[in-house]
């Protein structure tokens, strides 16, 4: 029977940033208000868009910054102070934007904003089965060396070219453009331009792909899909919980915004606090530390929470997988590279400097080839001088 599973680049790096977002947000379909980093961000796109839309007419300065202005939602920050500094700092981003562009205005004219792509993608290992991909490309410009399309990014950090050079998200726009424009890229992907332009640097960095590369994205694609059907979506806390809207329903942060406490919730900040100070202090007095670590595990599997908060910080319970490798895959992958005989008899960190020489795809081989030796719990003690804040 043919199976078409329908996903989206957006999703797909949901996933990788967090299973259990992934899980909220596509599976569980659970709709939460935007975070303001998230609306800063819409609006600088859109903005943008408005831009572009009718180029090479495009609006003025005072036509730009009118339109921000105009379509701003103040609402989703929390005060007037921050509304603000946002509001300060997408004017300073659309007027160094605009400084720039008539610096460049002659050398491309925009062929479309806000592109709709869908690709495709059959499973390597069964042809009946595909994944059609969609995906939003912020522009698409054409230049005098063939296209190039362009991702606004409004994050802080500025990825280093290695990053962009195996960016998932640049291949996959990258076969959606040769997927709507076959016109454009008769000459290969070679001949596209794949762009992020960094709002907040007004910096680009820029990248491009062979034919092989896209071959491979298409099978890391499909790895990707068999670990999503496989997953048990575990929470991944990271920085990037800051920009996660189901912050209040998270294992890992519901304890931080329980509004009404009882005697237990009063009892467990009490007990995180003595584990902290016979932590910090290197008590040797194992017994207790035992008790309460006892403790705090029956709190986290009455309320299934992952994390609980105290004055002096947080305890986090992590699920902890101890793989090895499957020494008769890897053997059949390394011996072509004749990369074997430099593996038999070491270690596995011996293996995982090997790995790191070889391309891509074969890491991603040697990955196929690891499995589970041990999975266990660990708690993790995160002392901080300041709760986080609650939204
Ligand atoms: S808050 Fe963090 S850990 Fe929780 S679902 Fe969101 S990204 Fe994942």
């Amino acid at each position: 029977m043919n199976e078409i599973i329908k996903t989206s680049y957006s999703a797909l790096d949901t996933f990788r940033q967090c299973p259990l977002k992934y899980k909220f947000s596509v599976i569980d379909k659970i709709k939460v208000p935007k975070t303001k980093e998230a609306v800063f961000g819409n609006k600088l796109h859109e903005a943008l868009q408005f831009f572009h839309k009718k180029s090479p007419l495009s609006p003025t300065l005072d036509e730009l910054l009118n339109y921000i202005k105009e379509t701003w939602d103040a609402s989703v920050f929390a005060d007037e102070q921050e509304d603000m500094i946002y509001f300060s700092e997408a004017i300073k981003i659309l007027k160094n934007y605009y400084e720039h562009y008539l610096k460049i205005k002659d050398k491309f004219t925009v062929l479309d904003t806000e592109t709709r792509f869908e690709v495709l993608l059959e499973n390597p290992e069964n042809i009946e089965q595909k994944c059609l991909l969609t995906g939003i490309i912020d522009r698409i410009d054409k230049t005098k060396d063939g296209i190039e399309l362009i991702d606004y990014k409004t994050a802080k950090r500025f990825p280093a070219q290695d990053e962009i050079d195996n960016s998932l998200q640049l291949s996959l726009y990258c076969i959606g453009v040769m997927n709507r424009w076959p016109e454009f890229s008769k000459s290969g992907p070679e001949s596209i331009k794949l762009t992020l332009y960094f709002l907040k640097h007004n910096e680009t960095i820029t990248t491009k792909r062979t034919l092989e590369q896209l071959e491979n994205i298409k099978k890391q694609t499909w790895d990707m899909l068999k670990q999503i059907e496989k997953s048990d979506f575990p929470p991944i806390p990271s920085a990037l919980c800051d920009w996660c809207g189901y912050k209040r329903i998270c294992p890992m942060w519901k304890h931080l915004y329980k509004e009404q406490m009882t005697i237990d919730d009063e009892q467990i900040k009490k007990v995180v606090d003595e584990f902290f100070q016979l932590k910090l202090s290197n008590s040797q007095n194992n017994k207790k530390i035992i008790e309460l670590k006892g403790i705090i595990e029956s709190y986290l599997n009455k309320e299934k929470i992952e994390r609980v908060f105290g004055e002096s910080g947080y305890i986090t319970r992590l699920n902890q997988i101890r793989y090895e490798y499957d020494m008769d895959k890897v053997k059949a992958i390394l011996e072509p590279f004749g990369k074997w005989y430099d593996v038999l008899g070491v270690d596995t960190d011996k293996l995982k400097t090997i790995v790191k020489t070889l391309p891509p795809h074969v890491k991603r081989e040697i990955e196929k080839a690891k499995k589970i030796d041990k999975e266990y719990k660990l708690i993790k003690v995160t002392a901080i001088k300041k709760k986080p804040e609650k939204e």
